[in-house]
């Protein structure tokens, strides 16, 4: 095998052969073998790892580490990407990694290919000043099954490793958390996401003897109103208040003269740390049972809302960004969900990469200076996450 040096890595380089990969989830596309041969030459032990849930295609995963000993400090973050859509709304091509006045664009640049290839070329230049035997670990768990449905990556990667006993110590997850520059926000928490289908049962009957009838839409309606008027709460010291939105109202009558016997409706609730998501089912029916009438509310949670209290993982990454960009970045909550919500239940973990204003957009693109940028505090975060001896 070639030994690249690894002081020599080059981040705009990697992230762009990266993308040179068309992994839209859940193909591969050669993306995770190309990492694992740059993190082999940095002296990464790699293990690729595929999962197959029944029912979904098989995604490729890979856990990398270097060190065995002390703390073990992950990265975590995802080779796939949405698809490009319409070529034509494309000036370039989304996998090209086309290069121009300092802008590099293609599918996967700010989301997230390049804080990758940052992360793996920080860890290079780490281990060629302080050497291997640094008296730490730093680990990758990357993962091709983010965008989707994301059954057969982060979640199962960390149950793999917590049967061989693998620990992670903290975690930085390289989303693009910036929203406007880089270094103006980390992501600490995240809102839990919940969804509900609220199926209302009545009686069929005809429009003009009413009281033969009992209108399954007229009780969706009152039902809807009682969820969508109520706040939820008004919010936490780090989140802001939860919110319910509903998706889509369904009775699929086209009769004029018909009072349907059913109508069904969907929703999602983003919620704050004052809930989980048992506790909202809890209050959602107590609700739906002060409207009365016959429902079933069917719920599935996408994750749990959390929040990761201060400590060395927000502090170090807050110093190093405020090193190299010189600023203070908020500690924010807001947005989607992300692969964090997996990691939280085995370690304090942040969030933060590139400005992510134009992900899953047509002409996705970053500056590459922040790509260079994004290196200098992941290897500040490195430097001060372990201090030395
Ligand atoms: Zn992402």
């Amino acid at each position: 095998m070639a030994q690249a040096k690894p002081a020599a890595l080059d981040p705009v380089a990697l992230t762009s052969e990266l993308i040179r990969c068309p992994s839209v989830t859940p193909a591969d596309a050669g993306a995770i073998p190309l990492l694992q041969r740059a993190l082999e030459g940095i002296g990464f032990k790699c293990e690729a790892v595929a999962f197959q849930e029944p029912g979904t295609e098989k995604v490729l995963n890979l856990y990398a580490r270097l060190g065995s000993a002390g703390r073990n400090l992950c990265f975590a973050g995802h080779t796939d990407v949405v698809p490009p859509g319409a070529r034509e709304s494309w000036s370039v091509d989304p996998f090209g990694a086309s290069v121009k006045d300092g802008v590099l664009t293609g599918r996967g640049a700010a989301d997230m290919k390049s804080a990758i290839a940052a992360w793996a070329c920080a860890a290079a230049s780490f281990v060629a000043s302080r050497g291997r035997d640094f008296g730490g670990s730093i680990s990758l768990l990357i993962t091709g099954d983010e965008e989707a449905v994301a059954v057969n990556g982060t979640r199962k990667v960390l149950e793999w490793l917590a049967q061989r006993g693998e620990k992670l110590d903290a975690c930085i997850v390289g989303e693009p958390t910036s929203a406007k520059t880089l270094g103006d926000s980390i992501k600490v928490g995240r809102r839990g996401s919940l969804n509900g289908t609220l199926t209302v049962t009545g009686v069929q009957g005809h429009t003009a003897y009413p009281q033969l009838a009992d209108n399954a839409a007229h009780r969706l309606i009152a039902m809807l109103q009682a969820l969508t008027s109520t706040p939820i709460d008004t919010g936490s010291e780090r989140f802001e208040p939860s919110n319910l939105q509903v998706s889509s109202i369904d009775i699929g009558n086209p009769t004029a003269n018909l009072i349907s016997g059913k109508a069904r409706a969907a929703f999602n609730v983003r919620f704050n740390d004052r809930w989980t998501a048992r506790s909202l089912e809890t209050w959602l029916r107590r609700l739906l049972d002060g409207v009365g009438g016959k429902y079933e509310l069917a719920i599935q949670v996408s994750g749990e809302s959390f929040l990761t209290p201060p400590g060395p993982v927000t502090d170090h990454l807050a110093a190093a960004i405020r090193r190299v960009t010189g600023r203070a970045p908020e500690l924010s909550t807001t947005g989607g969900t992300s692969d964090a919500r997996f990691i939280q239940a085995y370690c304090p973990v942040a969030e933060f990469g590139l400005v992510g204003a134009s992900a899953h957009k047509a002409n996705e693109h970053v500056n590459v200076n922040d790509i260079l940028e994004l290196m200098r505090i992941y290897l500040n975060f490195l430097e001060l996450y372990f201090p030395g001896r």
